[in-house]
């Protein structure tokens, strides 16, 4: 009667046993989001343990972005997104970070600019950094700057809404960046050859 039970409690220890295992790689993307909040940015390591992980497939789509801007030499680079959900936290650092540099004000960025430029990466290919040359413009900037560089400054140009940036990708010819963007068929895509830098904006389907 003994001998009928030691099987029995062999074969639970082995099931708990995988239940611990199965249990401590959930664990893991948990302990990763965790320090996305924490930390100012994600490791080269944290994103292929993202990446590699198949317990959680939100954590599979974490969405993470480089910037540099050329105005106030200020970095960043965040997991802003997982699946559905934009992380708040990422988004008030990227608005802090693509504020009007002329005004010092702080606009409220379209998430979706982060996604278009995380897609257009991904299209090329590539990770690294974006240059930033403009994120968000308050209306009085954008009037200076259309009365002093007149061409290629809009009216009613979609950086005062928070929905353009400016951007460049140090390695990848310009005109590779404005194909990528445009295969994306999302939004408006300018090409600016001189000034060095593809705009790329969550309006309407259009390309100049
Ligand atoms: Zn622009």
């Amino acid at each position: 009667m003994t001998d009928s039970f030691i099987p029995a409690r062999r074969s639970f220890l082995r099931h708990t046993g995988q239940f611990a295992i199965a249990a401590a790689s959930t664990a893991l993307p948990g302990l990763a989001v965790s320090s996305v909040f924490s930390a100012s940015g994600h490791s080269a390591a944290m994103t292929a343990a993202l990446e590699s992980s198949s317990a959680s497939p939100s954590m599979i789509d974490a969405r993470g972005l480089a910037m540099f801007n050329t105005h106030t030499r200020e970095k960043i680079d965040l997991v802003y997104a997982t699946g559905q959900r934009y992380l708040p936290q990422a988004l008030g650092g990227f608005n802090h970070f693509l504020r009007d540099h002329y005004t010092g004000e702080v606009g409220l960025m379209d998430p979706e600019v982060f996604d278009l430029l995380h897609r257009v990466q991904q299209a090329l290919g590539t990770k690294g950094s974006f240059e930033v040359i403009s994120g968000y413009r308050c209306e009085a900037t954008n009037r200076h700057l259309r009365q002093t560089r007149g061409g290629g400054v809009a009216d009613k140009s979609l950086h005062t809404e928070g929905r353009a940036i400016d951007v460049r990708l140090p390695g990848v010819p310009l005109a590779e960046l404005r194909k990528a963007a445009l295969s994306l068929r999302a939004g408006g895509v300018g090409f600016y050859p001189r000034e060095q830098f593809v705009h790329i904006d969550t309006g309407r389907v259009r390309s100049w």
